[in-house]
């Protein structure tokens, strides 16, 4: 539904920033009725939280159909023997995995290389079926012993996960080269300003990784960047210290920040396709393996992300293409909305309307509190005219009803 009625809503805000939650993302959500704990790392997204989560998925999804990717949606719980066959079931310590009444083990999908491998490689026959890149948007777990980040480190995540398979070395380069720009757009159009760093490549890989970084007191990473070009490096891996003058562009010097990853490559090389051995036949007639990528983007960590970044003490402030609604209408004083409501949703707004009988100063705290980027108010003292107002400005105007419209799209 693109407009709502507040006192239809079935959730509700709190006052109280609750007990349990230790990161203001958590906090934030949970008070403004966004998201619901179940346990530790596991939240259950209400309808506020649900749209910002959709707003966030369709972003990644329109970006990476642009880059030709094919989205698909893989099973979540996998037999043991595919991670047994790549190694994952001893060597990945966060696996999450589960028995069932029959003494079988399953695994729970955290990345799905195990699963995708041998899927594409089932359709790829030559090299004339390459390159190809297929992605799913879905739940993942990791069995974490310490979930205390809200949305950053999720037991259960959604994530967007995309797997590229390449004839050569070359070709995945030119690939991830036409993702980073993707990746760098996505970001943009949430709100955020990603840095690209250099990491190490985890659990398989001698290969270096890329991280997409946002620079937040809430991170977990520690990341040098340089003050003048794009340099950024994760400080496990970096060789240069703070302070230092910057080596590629020799202008500027490095600083120190603290940052929380939003997004990830892998190059795989041919590590899976090795395991799986799956092949397909080059020019010359010869079985290869081909050259695969993983590129991650966590959704639901993204939201976490964006509270990180935009909010004040009076609330959270969602930039305007994840915010649930563009604008929350608040009628005060017996004031009749309806008009205003409709009108709205007519010229396709979308729009919370606070029609409940409750005090001016409760709606204001609670619009603060939500943070839709447009406060609409319509009160008795407005003499038929409205107050407008952003949620990042101090100053709400008095303007026409016709006029709304007009500022909003503008
Ligand atoms: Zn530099």
């Amino acid at each position: 539904m693109p407009y709502m009625r507040q006192s239809q809503l079935f959730t509700k805000t709190e006052r109280n920033t609750p007990k349990d939650e230790a990161t203001v993302n958590a906090q934030l959500l949970a008070r403004a009725g966004f998201v619901s704990k179940l346990m530790a790392g596991v939240y259950s997204y209400l309808p506020l939280g649900l749209r910002v989560l959709n707003n966030i998925e369709n972003i990644v999804r329109e970006e990476m159909d642009a880059v030709g990717g094919q989205e698909i949606s893989m099973p979540m719980i996998h037999p043991k023997s595919i991670w047994a066959t790549t190694g994952g079931w001893n060597k990945i310590d966060v696996l999450f995995k589960v028995k069932s009444r029959t003494e079988k083990d399953y695994a729970l999908g955290q990345s799905e290389e195990e699963v995708v491998t041998p899927l594409v490689m089932k359709y790829v026959n030559t090299y004339k079926d390459l390159p190809k890149a297929v992605y799913q948007i879905n739940w993942k777990f990791r069995d974490e012993l310490r979930s205390k980040s809200g949305l950053l480190r999720g037991v259960e995540f959604l994530m967007k996960d995309m797997y590229s398979f390449h004839e050569s070395q070359e070709d995945f380069e030119r690939f991830y080269a036409v993702m980073k720009m993707a990746y760098l757009r996505v970001y943009e159009r949430m709100g955020l300003v990603a840095k690209v760093t250099e990491a190490s490549g985890g659990a398989f890989t001698q290969k270096v990784s890329y991280e997409f970084m946002v620079l937040t007191d809430a991170g977990e990473d520690d990341i040098l960047y340089c003050t003048a070009c794009d340099f950024c490096v994760n400080v496990e891996i970096a060789k240069e210290k703070e302070g230092e003058r910057c080596t590629r562009c020799e202008k500027g010097t490095l600083a120190k920040a603290r940052a929380s990853e939003v997004g990830n490559v892998f190059d795989l090389g041919q590590k899976f396709a090795k395991d799986f051995d799956v092949t397909y036949t080059d020019k010359d007639g010869k079985k290869q393996y081909p050259i695969m990528g993983c590129f991650g983007i966590g959704i639901s960590r993204a939201m976490g992300v964006i509270v990180e970044k935009y909010n004040d003490e009076r609330g959270i402030i969602w930039p305007e293409l994840v915010a649930p609604f563009a604008v929350h209408l608040l009628a005060l004083g017996g004031a009749d909305g309806e008009k205003i409501y409709d009108s709205l949703q007519k010229e396709g707004v979308q729009v919370l309307y606070d029609d409940r009988e409750i005090s001016a100063g409760e709606k204001f705290a609670e619009a603060d509190l939500i943070g839709i980027p447009w406060r609409i108010v319509v009160s008795p003292k407005l003499d038929g005219k409205v107050e407008i107002k952003k949620r990042t400005e101090k100053e709400a105007q008095i303007v026409d009803i016709k006029e709304v419209l007009h500022i909003i799209k503008k």
